[in-house]
């Protein structure tokens, strides 16, 4: 009997952070809102994988 081997799905970078994982965001304070600087945030459409949920 032949084993038959599982095709593996290819990662696909995500669109958001371009497969980093991670992406700047603004940091605002105050009621104005005002930039204060930039931080690295976690990427919430891959949850910080890099590659785009197929689901
Ligand atoms: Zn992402």
């Amino acid at each position: 009997m032949a084993t038959r081997k599982k095709a593996a799905p290819e990662p696909v970078p995500c669109s958001d952070c371009g497969g980093s994982g991670e992406v700047p965001t603004t940091v605002l304070v105050g009621r104005r809102r005002r930039p204060v600087g930039k931080q690295t945030g976690f990427c919430l459409t891959c949850l910080g994988t890099g590659t785009a949920i197929d689901a």
